[in-house]
């Protein structure tokens, strides 16, 4: 099974993408994990995104496109598509890619949750930085103060995840990233879903759409 996930900065992808994974045996390409990794490492695409990364701007296109097609090009099992694409010129690139790579996509999972909700989530926010578990200071805390739960990392807060840059985020998801879900409604594999609920909820009812599709 081949997915994309598509939502709003703090729409839930990241954990909806691992309860995914852990049911279907997919493969994640986070485009928005792949970037970090490049930042901290110091790579040249590194280099070129950070700055577009800390300002809450999408990096140009034609990087992610290369980015993803050559990921596409190495995988082993069904894979989930978590922050990419994020434009109109991104999707059309995507079925490029996908048609050269002989694959297709089976749905397409749109997150909804609304502006504040998403705001509140990501201000609050906290990742650990050696296993990527989410955190939030009031509705998740860790156990103990500034360590995560599963692996005793440090939790730190992104740094993109600062007010600001988060409302301009939000705004770049409204313009550029929502255009997307007409691209894909004509395909019929579009699934609407309310992210505002528990996520084992929204879990069952993705799980639920994806079985009886
Ligand atoms: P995310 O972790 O998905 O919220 O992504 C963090 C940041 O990485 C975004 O705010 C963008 O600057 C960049 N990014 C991630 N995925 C893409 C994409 N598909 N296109 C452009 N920029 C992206």
């Amino acid at each position: 099974m081949n997915l994309i996930l598509v939502g709003p900065p703090g729409s839930g992808k990241g954990t909806q993408g691992t309860f995914l994974i852990e049911r279907y045996d997919l493969e994640r390409i986070s485009t928005g994990d792949l970037l970090r990794k490049a930042v901290a490492e110091r790579t040249a695409v590194g280099m070129k995104a950070r700055a577009y990364m800390d300002n809450g701007e999408l990096v140009p296109d034609h990087i992610m496109v290369e980015i993803v097609d050559q990921k596409l090009g190495a995988l082993h099992k069904g894979f989930i598509l978590d922050g990419f694409p994020r434009t109109i010129e991104q999707a059309r690139a995507l079925d490029r890619s996908l048609t050269k790579h002989g694959q297709t996509i089976d749905a397409v999972i749109v997150l909804a949750v609304n502006d504040g909700v998403l705001v509140h989530r990501l201000t609050g926010r906290r990742v650990c930085d050696q296993c990527g578990e989410n955190f939030h200071i009031t509705t998740k805390p860790p156990r103990e103060d500034g360590k995560c739960d599963q692996c005793g990392g440090d939790i730190r807060q992104r740094s993109d995840d600062k007010e600001g840059v988060i409302r301009d985020r939000i705004t770049v998801y409204h313009h550029q990233t929502k255009p997307i879900i007409d691209f894909y409604r004509a395909s019929g594999i579009l699934h609407l879903i309310d992210g505002e609920r528990a996520a084992n909820e929204i879990f069952s009812d993705i799980a639920r759409k994806l079985e009886t599709a």
